[in-house]
Formats: structure tokens, sequence, C-alpha cells
């Protein structure tokens, strides 16, 4: 089956204003603007209304906090006491809550635009143990890619972490169901739809034995690592307090420093660390939103890029944004980024969604999506410029920033339809929205 989506009214792409050959998963050919096919076609998607972006790639997120958004007991705080406030709540996690909370925030994702999305799960309380099993259950439901995160805590409070007791398992549990959940679902290979990083999750909450075997074990399965780094002041000062040292150097001497491992936040690096983390080819996930939310500072973003590093963009989840949104992440990731830099110029509306597409897939160790190519997987988000917001609109793909799109009319990935106009083909948005809401009462 050859599609031919034609003529779109803008496309982030070289020399592909005619439109895209998709030829099952893949996409096989750019057609010039005025140009014809070379290959014979047995579909066409005219796309005269639609301004069409690589897939847009969510790389930090925790779904099951969809349950726990703007809530009392952690509005107006800052990361540490944020925390300390929903532990306690969360660790009221149950499995069917759970798998509500991830098709919610999944399914938040695919209609803005997003065809990979990554989780970091590090929540389990008794009787959560298939928590990854369940995420990744859902969004193959779904068909979006996932990298599903096993994120993990062993670190509590009585041994001087951050987290209650309730929340963590002991190391040996931890590397055992994370080899159980690599050897079931990690694909590493091109066009994959399923791949598992491990993730613990932050150094206030794990031990550098726990980040240094989780480290060999992804290396024994080619699998990413994620952990949140350098996200707030607190988290240095306890660093330095605890080991004696900055966060990235913990990081360093735990053997994270490679390609395939990406970390969320990277707000407090300084030049010299941006340096090398581009070096060793570890990626940033910028959370604008949530850095924002929680008063967490600015992350370098420029530098980072300049030092080589790959930089993508995360909603992080979603009890910090508190919304599953990528494409208004997008939007914000422009504003907070001009204002850090006082320039205009220093941050454009392409810079944002090459972010989102390129960057985000090289965050993830991904080179089959994030660019509209020849070869690459079919991973596609098109945007209708139909609503008031867009009217006397003249640069399509700039508009889709700067007047603040935030629904995609159509989502593809892997060469099949997941968004048609604007919904979720087979799913009862308002029973999902009812039965989550319902969930969402017992984390009061
Ligand atoms: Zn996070």
């Amino acid at each position: 089956m050859r599609l031919w989506i034609r003529n779109p009214l803008g496309i982030v792409a070289d020399k592909a204003g005619g439109g895209i050959i998709v030829d099952g998963a893949i996409i096989a050919e750019l057609v010039p603007a005025g140009g014809s096919p070379a290959l014979p076609v047995d579909a066409v998607f005219d796309a005269s209304r639609h301004v069409v972006l690589p897939g847009l790639i969510n790389t930090h997120h925790h779904f099951y906090q969809t349950l726990t958004r703007a809530h009392p007991a952690a509005i107006d705080r800052e990361l540490f006491p944020w925390l300390t406030a929903l532990y306690p709540l969360w660790a009221r996690l149950t499995p069917d809550d759970l798998r509500l909370a991830v098709r919610v925030a999944l399914t938040e994702l695919l209609l803005s635009g997003c065809t990979m999305a990554a989780d970091h799960h590090y929540l389990y309380p008794k009787g959560l143990e298939n928590a990854v099993d369940i995420a990744v259950e859902e969004a193959r439901a779904l068909g979006i890619r996932a990298t599903i995160s096993r994120g993990s805590m062993n670190l509590s409070q009585k041994d001087g972490g951050l987290p209650p007791d309730s929340v963590v398992q002991d190391e040996e549990t931890i590397l055992t169901d994370s080899e159980r959940v690599l050897s079931l679902f990690h694909d590493p290979a091109p066009g994959s739809m399923i791949q598992i990083a491990l993730a613990p999750c932050s150094p206030f909450s794990v031990t550098p034995a726990l980040m240094k075997k989780s480290a060999e074990l992804a290396a024994r399965f080619d699998a990413p690592l994620h952990t949140h780094l350098a996200e707030t002041r607190d988290e240095d000062a306890y660093c330095l307090e605890v080991y004696g040292k900055r966060p990235l150097d913990l990081l360093e001497e735990t053997g994270w420093m490679r390609p395939k491992t990406w970390l969320a936040h990277g707000v407090h690096f300084s030049c010299e660390e941006c340096e090398k983390l581009g070096a060793a080819g570890v990626g940033v996930c910028h959370c604008p939103t949530s850095n924002g939310v929680l008063a967490s500072g600015f992350c370098r973003t420029r530098e980072l890029e300049a030092a080589g590093a790959p930089l993508g963009l995360g909603v992080d989840g979603s009890a910090s944004n508190d919304g599953s949104n990528l494409m208004e992440e997008l939007r914000h990731a422009l504003l907070i980024n001009r204002l850090r830099y006082e320039s205009a110029a220093a941050v454009t509306a392409r810079d944002v969604i090459r972010w989102a597409t390129e960057g985000s897939a090289r965050c993830l160790g991904r080179s089959d999506i994030g660019r509209i190519a020849p070869g690459m997987q079919a991973d596609l988000a098109l945007f209708c410029l139909d609503e008031l917001r867009f009217s006397g609109a003249h640069d399509p793909v700039a508009a889709l920033v700067l007047c603040g799109a935030n629904r995609a009319d159509r989502v593809m990935v892997a060469g099949a339809w997941r968004v048609i106009d604007g919904a979720v083909p087979g799913l009862d948005l308002a029973a999902l929205r009812r039965s989550h809401g319902m969930a969402a009462k017992r984390y009061a």
C-alpha cells in the first residue's frame, strides 16, 4: 500500500512541497513542489489544509501522575516539598488506576501530535509490580511508539533518601524485574515500537551501587539509561552534602557517560559540564513547563546543543505541568528560552520543532525516527490551521508555535493513522474522562 500525502500547506522537510510517499511503515519518497511521484501510488491524501511535521517525540513523563494534577497538597511548592507531599498519595496507586492514568497520558500525547513517548515509572508500592507491563499493553493498544523506563528507588527516608519506605524496593528485586522486562519487551531493532530503558529515579532516591548495576544491565541488552539529573539547587546541595560531589560527577563514577543515556531536566549544569555531556553523547530532555511550575531554573539549551549533546523536549509528568500536551510544550520552550538568553533570535520556532523531533529521537538513541526523509519510519503529525487563532497567519510552520497549536488533526505512526479528524478511532474519550476522573478521587 503506497500513500501519497499530497501538496501540504506546509512541511518540515527539504524539497517536499509536493508531499510524501508512504510505503507501508516507511517514508519512500519526497515529492518536490509541483512534481509527481516517481513511484506508482495506491491512494492519495489531500494535505492542502495541513502543516506536516515529523511526529513529535516526548522524552520525559510519569504517566501515573495524571491522577494527581493540580493537587492542593502540592501546588505552589518547589520540587522537594512537592515530592514529599505527593509520595504518600502515590503510595496508594493500584494497577487499575495506573492503567487509566497511562491511557489518559498517551491519549493526550497522541492528540497533541506525539508519535512516540517515553515514560519513567519509578513508583512500586506493593501490588504494582507489573507497572511496566501495563504501560506496554496500553501503548500497544493505542499504536503509539514508546520507550517505557523501568524506574526504581531504593534509598528511602530510613537510609537518608527523600521517599518513604512504602514506595521503594530493594536492589535485588529491582534488578531481577529490570532483567525480566528487558527480556520480555525490549526491541532494539530499527522500526521498534517498544523499547525498555532502565531508570533509577534521582540521586536522592537511589544508591550509587544501583546506578552502576543498572548501567551494566542496560549495556547487556543494548538498552537506554534514563534518570533525573541537575533539576534543582536542593539536589546539588544534597549531593555535595551526602557524596561530597556534584550530580554529574556521581553519574560519571557510576558508568553512565555514554550515548543512549538521556537525562531529564539538566537545569543546573555548568558550561564545563555541558561540554562533558556533549563529548560523551549524553542527551538532555528539556522540560520548560515543569521547570517553570516548580521554579527549578533555566536549562542551558544552547550550550548543550553547541557541545553536541542531543537535546529533546518533554512535558514531564503530569503533576508538575500539569498537562501532557507536547505541542504546547514547544511554545513554552520558545518563550522560556528567549527569556533565558534575552534574545529573540536565540531560539526560533524551527529550533523548538527540531528539539521535539530530531533532538528527542537522538536522546532516545533512535536514528529511524524524528525526520521526514526517505527510509525513515512514517511517523507524522498533521495540523490544520482552520481555527480562529490561526486566521491571518503567514508562515504556516511558525504559526503552529506562535499562534499556539495544541491539537493535531491527523497522526500517523509507522504508516498507520492513529488520530483521524482530531480523535483516536475506537476510543470513547468521554468514558475515559469519566473513569479516570473517578479514579483520581481516590488520591484526594
Ligand atoms: Zn520527572
